[in-house]
C-alpha cells in the first residue's frame, strides 16, 4: 500500500462537512485525493452519472491495488464535492471496475471487494448519489464480513456485539450509530459493482397505522430472527421503528 493512501485510511476518524479528512490540512487533503498521475489511464475528467442503463453494468476486478487506489482518488474527490454523500462506486463515475470508497467514521477504500458473510437482517433507509434526493426503506444486514485486495484477511463491519443474544436480553434494543451506517454504506456500494441498485433491496412494510387500527389494538410483530410477540400497537410501534421487528402479515 502506498504512503498517501495510508494517510487516508489510518490518520483520522472525524471528517469535516466537506467530507475531507479533518486532522490533515485542506491542501494536504486536496493533494492526496486529487493527485492522479497524468500518465494514468484514469487521468481524465470524471463526474457522477445518473443513467440507470450504465449503472446496471457488471464491473470487473482491477488488475492491482495500485489501479484501485488511482480510481479511489477520483472517487474521494467527487465524494468530497458531493457534500452529503457517504459512499461512491467506480461505476457511478462511469468506470466499470470493482472499486469503491466510503466516508462514515473515516475514509475507506476497497479494491476487488467481496461480501463473505451477512448477518442479521435489518430495515434501514438509504439514498444514492446517482438518484439525488431519493430515500427509500431497504433491507440490509446489520453485520457483514468482507475481504478485499487492499485489506489483510477478513474484516467485519457493523454491529459489534452478538445481536442474537443482545436482542433476547433487551427486546427494546435500539440499533443506531455510525457502525451500522458504515456497514449499510459498504453493502450499498458493493452492490453497485454487480449492477444492483438500492431499489432492488427495497423493503415494503405492510400498511399498518395507528389511525387505522387504534393505539390499544393488539398486533402481532415478528423479529428478523422469526420470534413473535403480541403487543398493543403503541408498544409495538417503537420496536418496528428500530428496524429489528416488523408487523406480521
Ligand atoms: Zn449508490
Amino acid at each position: 500500500m502506498d504512503e498517501t493512501m495510508n494517510v487516508i485510511i489510518d490518520k483520522h476518524i472525524n471528517t469535516s462537512e466537506t467530507g475531507l479528512p479533518q486532522n490533515i490540512t485542506k491542501d494536504e487533503a486536496d493533494r492526496i485525493i486529487t493527485e492522479v498521475d497524468s500518465n494514468s489511464k484514469y487521468s481524465g475528467d470524471y463526474h457522477i452519472i445518473y443513467n440507470e442503463k450504465q449503472l446496471r453494468q457488471k464491473c470487473t476486478n482491477v488488475d492491482s491495488v495500485e489501479e484501485g487506489q488511482e480510481i479511489s482518488r477520483i472517487l474521494f474527490k467527487l465524494l468530497a464535492q458531493s457534500k452529503n454523500g457517504i459512499g461512491l462506486s467506480a461505476i457511478q463515475v462511469g468506470i466499470p471496475k470493482n472499486v469503491f470508497v466510503t466516508n462514515v467514521k473515516e475514509p475507506l477504500y476497497f479494491v476487488n471487494a467481496e461480501i463473505i458473510k451477512g448477518e442479521y437482517p435489518i430495515i434501514t433507509e438509504e439514498g444514492c448519489l446517482s438518484f439525488p434526493n431519493k430515500f427509500i426503506k431497504t433491507k440490509r444486514n446489520l453485520k457483514i464480513t468482507i475481504k478485499a485486495d487492499n485489506i489483510k484477511g477478513e474484516v467485519t463491519y457493523g454491529y459489534q456485539g452478538d445481536i442474537t443474544e443482545d436482542i433476547k436480553t433487551n427486546p427494546n434494543l435500539k440499533i443506531e450509530g455510525l457502525d451500522i451506517l458504515e456497514s449499510v454504506s459498504i453493502q450499498h456500494e458493493i452492490d453497485h459493482k454487480n449492477g444492483i441498485l438500492m431499489y432492488d433491496r427495497m423493503f415494503h412494510q405492510p400498511d399498518f397505522s395507528s389511525e387505522k387500527i387504534g393505539r390499544n389494538k393488539e398486533v402481532c410483530i415478528v423479529s428478523n430472527l422469526g420470534e413473535e410477540k403480541i403487543l398493543k400497537y403503541k408498544k409495538a410501534s417503537p420496536l418496528i421503528e428500530s428496524g429489528l421487528w416488523r408487523f406480521k402479515n
